[in-house]
C-alpha cells in the first residue's frame, strides 16, 4: 500500500552556538546540521537573561518571528515603536527595507525563553515597508482534538486559521500534546517543513520516529501532504514550521539578506548613510539597551 504520510528526512539535536550577546542559543537552522531550509534562513531557541541581550542592530530583506515561551522580551526600534513580548505572545516583524532595533530580556534572575525564526522575503518584496503584526497569547486561535491542542499563528490546523498576513506562505503552529495524543497535520505539497520539540517526547512521520526535547525533525520534501504526529506515554510540546520554497538567490551578510551582490552593497551604503529606509539609524540609541547596565543586583 502506498503511504500517504510525509516521511522524515532527519532528526538532530539543535547545537548550542556561541552568541556575542551572551545569550544561550540552540540553533535549529543555520549550522552544518541544517544550513538552510528555503524559505527559512535561521531558527533559534533562545534562553537569555540580563545583562545579556540583543542590543541595537539592523535588519533588511526578511521577516523575524519571535514566539516567546517564558519571561518577557522588550523591544524598541529606531522609529520609536516599542513593546513587550510576554510569555505565549508572538511578534511577526517584517523588516522589509529596514528596521534597526534592540531586543532585551526583562529579568536578571530568570531566563526569557523562546523561538525566533527568520523567513526570507521574495526578491520583489525585500524592500517593502516594515510592518509589525503582534499576536498576544490570548488572541492566538486554538482548538483541541485527540488530546492535542493546536495554537495557529500562521497557516491552518484542524480547521483553524492563523491571523498572520504573510508575504512568504508559511505555517507556524504551536502544539501541546497530552499522553496518547494524535495530530494529522496537512503540510502543503512540496513545501519544506520541520518540527522542533521544546518539551517532552513525540513520534513523527510515516515511520513514527521518536524525537525529544531540543530535537528538530526535518520533513522530507515530497508531495505527500499529511504529517502524522503522536505521543505515547509522555506529553510533548513542539512547533510545526513549514513554508513554500522561494527558489531565489540568497546573498547574505549578517542581518542583511538580499538577492544580489549589488543589492547587498547598496544595503551597506543605505545603512551607513541613513537613507532608503534607514533614515535616523545613525542617531538611534535605544533606551532599553540600558537595561543591561542598571538595576543589577
Ligand atoms: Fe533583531
Amino acid at each position: 500500500m502506498k503511504s500517504a504520510l510525509r516521511g522524515i528526512d532527519k532528526i538532530f539535536t539543535a547545537p548550542i552556538v556561541p552568541e556575542l550577546s551572551g545569550a544561550r542559543v540552540r540553533r535549529i537552522i543555520g549550522t552544518p546540521y541544517l544550513r538552510r531550509l528555503d524559505p527559512f534562513l535561521t531558527f533559534d531557541h533562545y534562553c537569555v537573561r540580563l545583562p545579556s541581550g540583543f542590543t541595537d542592530h539592523p535588519h533588511r530583506g526578511f521577516e523575524t518571528v519571535t514566539y516567546n515561551l517564558k519571561g518577557k522580551i522588550f523591544h524598541e526600534d529606531f522609529k520609536g515603536r516599542k513593546g513587550i513580548i510576554g510569555p505565549g505572545d508572538c511578534q511577526w516583524m517584517t523588516a522589509g527595507k529596514g528596521i534597526v532595533h534592540a531586543e532585551m530580556p526583562g529579568s536578571w534572575d530568570e531566563d526569557s525563553e523562546g523561538l525566533q525564526l527568520w523567513i526570507n522575503l521574495p526578491i520583489k518584496e525585500k524592500l517593502c515597508e516594515p510592518q509589525y503584526q503582534e499576536v498576544p497569547k490570548d488572541t492566538i486561535p486554538r482548538t483541541t482534538k485527540d488530546n492535542t491542542t493546536v495554537k495557529v499563528i500562521a497557516g491552518e490546523s484542524l480547521g483553524v486559521k492563523g491571523p498572520i498576513f504573510h508575504r512568504t506562505p508559511t505555517y507556524f503552529i504551536d502544539v501541546e500534546m497530552e499522553k496518547e495524543g494524535k495530530l494529522e497535520q496537512c503540510i502543503p505539497k512540496n513545501w519544506n517543513g520541520l518540527c522542533y520539540v521544546y518539551e517532552g517526547v513525540a513520534y513523527f512521520g510515516a515511520n513514527q520516529e521518536k524525537a525529544q526535547e531540543n530535537q528538530a525533525v526535518v520533513l522530507k520534501n515530497e508531495d505527500n501532504d499529511t504529517l502524522l504526529i503522536k505521543t505515547k506515554g509522555e506529553k510533548a510540546k513542539f512547533v510545526i514550521v513549514a513554508g513554500q520554497l522561494l527558489n531565489e538567490p540568497i546573498i547574505r551578510y549578517g542581518p542583511f539578506v538580499l538577492g544580489s551582490e549589488e543589492q547587498l552593497l547598496k544595503s551597506f551604503e543605505d545603512y551607513e548613510k541613513g537613507i532608503n529606509g534607514f533614515e535616523g539609524s545613525k542617531q538611534f540609541v535605544s533606551k532599553i539597551r540600558e537595561m543591561a547596565f542598571k538595576g543589577s543586583k
